[in-house]
């Protein structure tokens, strides 16, 4: 573990008392920080979100403020900044609470020393910046989990939750729900012809151009392979074929380097009252089916 100096620390106590003998007891210890104190939440909030800190203490009964409200509303408007809680004696039980809901550390007024609070500081900023590189990662995962690597747009795990929740919106709501499929045309001579590079890079292109031409609560997903699809929100079977239609000719029409040209097969269909989505999918797929047999780069619709 680095140490390094604090710079900042903020000081939200509105007992004058109190916060004199913390700034004392940091003088004494030869901490070289500036102390910002502040009486009030609302004072401590508007600093935070004007300057740079390092460490809060925090008396958790203010003026405008108390009980644990006061952490988790701090908390709240500032998440990357730690918090050690100052508590009574009566109320220590507070203290393991503010902890429990992401406060790193409290301390009992009555029992604290410079060399404690030191101490309880240190531990505050490491143990915080762990936590906040733990939830980078978390979150890296989580995203990585849900997007298609290649293209950046949505993979089938994610496809199924929000195909789960859309569902139930249309049922619910007895809304239009529905979804287009599309597989790129003799793509495999892409890959021979070319490269397998030139064909990750035709892949790339369909996403970002399809990407570019559907609503925003439209679900575009990488289905797998060189196969996509669009679920589209409270529209039926004729708009969806509007929209295929749209995209199928600004692939067509897509120059994707070299004068390369590539065309995609669409299929579209609707949900329908009662259905299972095993269904609701099969039929996309078999509209697509019709669309290769037909000839391909042309739209079918179930
Ligand atoms: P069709 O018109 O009947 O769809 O013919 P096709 O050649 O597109 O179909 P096929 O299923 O025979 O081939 C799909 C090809 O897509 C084979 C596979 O190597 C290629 N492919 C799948 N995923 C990727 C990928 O991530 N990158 C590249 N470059 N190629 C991929
Ligand atoms: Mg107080
Ligand atoms: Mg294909
Ligand atoms: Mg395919």
């Amino acid at each position: 573990m680095s140490k390094q100096p604090l710079h900042t620390i903020l000081l939200i106590e509105d007992d004058p008392g109190d916060a004199a003998l913390i700034r004392e007891m940091l003088e004494q210890q030869g901490c070289r920080a500036q102390v910002v104190t502040v009486e009030r939440l609302s004072a401590g909030i508007s600093h935070l979100q004007q300057n740079c800190c390092d460490v809060i203490l925090l008396d958790m009964n203010l003026p405008d403020s108390s009980g644990l409200s006061t952490m988790t509303r701090l908390l709240d408007a500032e998440p990357g900044v730690p918090i050690i809680v100052l508590t009574g004696l009566s109320d220590e039980g507070f203290g393991v609470e503010a902890v429990k809901l992401g406060a790193q550390d409290y301390l009992v007024k009555s029992d604290i020393d410079g060399r404690v609070l030191k101490r309880a500081m240190f531990y505050a900023v490491e143990r915080k910046k762990l936590e906040l590189a733990l939830k980078q990662t978390r979150d890296l995962f989580e995203r990585q989990a849900r997007i298609d690597y290649l293209t950046g747009i949505y993979n089938r795990l994610m496809f199924n939750e929000l195909l789960e929740a859309e569902l139930q919106r249309a049922r619910r709501y007895g809304s239009d729900l529905a979804l287009i499929m599309f597989d790129l045309d003799h793509f495999k001579q892409v890959n021979d012809t070319y490269s397998h590079t030139m064909g990750d890079h035709v892949l790339k292109e369909v996403a970002q151009l399809v990407s570019e031409n559907i609503r925003a609560h439209d679900i575009f997903t990488r289905w797998g392979g060189e196969e996509f699809t669009v679920l589209i929100p409270k529209s039926n079977r004729d708009q969806a074929l509007v929209l295929a239609e749209k995209l199928r000719q600004l692939c067509e029409e897509h120059d994707f380097g070299d004068g390369l040209k590539v065309t995609a097969s669409f299929g579209v269909t609707q949900l329908r009252a009662d259905e299972t989505v095993e269904l609701f999918i099969g039929r996309a797929d078999q509209a697509l089916y019709l669309a290769k047999s037909n000839g391909r780069n042309r739209v079918e619709a179930l």
